[in-house]
């Protein structure tokens, strides 16, 4: 990203490796709509910084204080980075590192720069790295360092019990894992929302019962007819501000409304008080980023190698050679209609 709305190909000096952490090339990448968001100016006015925060890759050099990892090891890398000696972290507040400012812990792009490098550089390597499985996919492997992550972590947030009746607003990447998340969490009703066919048709493999058009008609009034009332939890991973007020609508008297979706600086989150009962609704709203650590991807990798989740499934464009970025970065941006997620394979 040269700046805002301007993304082209950057020279910049390798990075070098301080004692906890270690520098990577990559293997294979993703680009993600965050990424695309933060190129047209949505998180703050970036200027001359590398984009990307999904990879696995090879060390190539590691600091003098890294254990577990060597040059050649391969690994996956979370997304989310923190420096897990933080006090702040200690207490539990990984993806909000420092001093709970929102999104510290998310170091890649918006700190420093991101995956879509020669070389990369990743803190604290011996906390946020994971040995990359034998026994899983490449693309199995990738999707687990934000989509998995980041969908897992939206049911985790809404609390889903079995039996549960969901809402899923968006079932681009990130809402088909709040899918595929919720119907291991055991949800017994999951309306999704979106319109893209390839989309709908992996939200019915990854477990939803109904698909729902927002561009046909009311969604509320579509999902409250089919569930014969409001839901227990609803999930927002696609959207706008105005979806905050069709959540609403949607969640039944002590009902949890989880969001993952990346607001942009211009959105403005605006409800009538008695959609939330006055203010005594018992309403939740639950705003999350996904948690970081190699802790979190053994977790998610576990579902993986147990065979209840395929997140690999996503990546429906395949792109060879490190040139390539440039382009899938490009399919993100615009999204054609039968695109799921592309990926590029260095
Ligand atoms: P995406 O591919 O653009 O998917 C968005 C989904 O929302 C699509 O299914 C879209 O349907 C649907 N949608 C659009 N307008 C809607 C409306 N008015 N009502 C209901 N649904 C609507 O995006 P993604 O890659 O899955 O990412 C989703 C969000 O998660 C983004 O904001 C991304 O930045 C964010 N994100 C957050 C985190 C985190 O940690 N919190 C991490 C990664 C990504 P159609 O395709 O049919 O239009
Ligand atoms: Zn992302």
């Amino acid at each position: 990203m040269i700046s805002v709305n301007n993304v082209g190909w950057i020279e910049k000096e390798k990075p070098t490796a301080g004692p906890l952490d270690a520098i990577l090339k990559p293997i294979a990448v993703a680009p993600c709509s965050s990424d695309t968001h933060v190129s047209h100016g949505g998180a703050g006015p970036f200027e001359n910084r590398i984009l990307g925060h999904e990879s696995v890759g090879e060390v190539v050099e590691v600091g003098s204080a890294v254990k577990n990892f060597k040059p050649g090891d391969k690994v996956i890398v979370n997304c989310v980075t923190p420096d897990w000696e933080s006090p702040v972290v200690q207490d539990g507040f990984d993806n909000n590192a420092h001093d709970a400012v929102s999104m510290s812990g998310f170091k890649f792009v918006t700190q420093k720069d991101g995956v879509f490098a020669e070389f990369y550089h990743v803190n604290n390597a011996d906390g946020n790295l994971f040995p990359l499985p034998e026994d899983i996919s490449l693309e199995d492997a990738l999707m687990t360092t934000d989509m998995m992550s980041t969908g897992f972590h939206a049911v985790e947030n809404a609390e889903i019990k079995y039996g549960d009746t969901v809402v899923v607003f968006g079932i681009g990447p990130v809402g088909l894992m709040a899918v595929a998340g919720s119907a291991i969490a055991g949800a017994g009703k999951i309306y999704a929302i979106g319109t893209r066919p390839n989309c709908a048709a992996l939200a019915r493999e990854y477990g939803a019962t109904d698909i729902i058009s927002y561009k046909e008609g009311n969604i509320v009034d579509q999902i409250l007819d089919l569930n014969k009332g409001q839901v227990d939890k609803v999930i927002i991973a696609g959207g706008n501000g105005e979806s905050f007020n069709q959540a609403l609508q949607l969640t039944r008297a002590n009902g949890i409304i989880s969001n993952v979706n990346f607001l942009d600086v211009t959105d403005v989150i605006n409800f009538p008080a008695p959609l939330w009962g006055l203010g005594m609704s018992n309403v939740t709203f639950k705003s999350g980023f996904c948690p970081g650590g190699a802790r979190r991807i053994e977790r998610l990798v576990r579902l993986i190698q147990a065979g209840r989740v395929k997140p690999g499934k996503l990546l429906n464009y395949k792109f060879e050679g490190f040139d390539k970025i440039e382009e899938a970065f490009k399919m993100m941006d615009e999204k054609p209609r039968d695109l799921i997620k592309p990926y590029v394979l260095i």
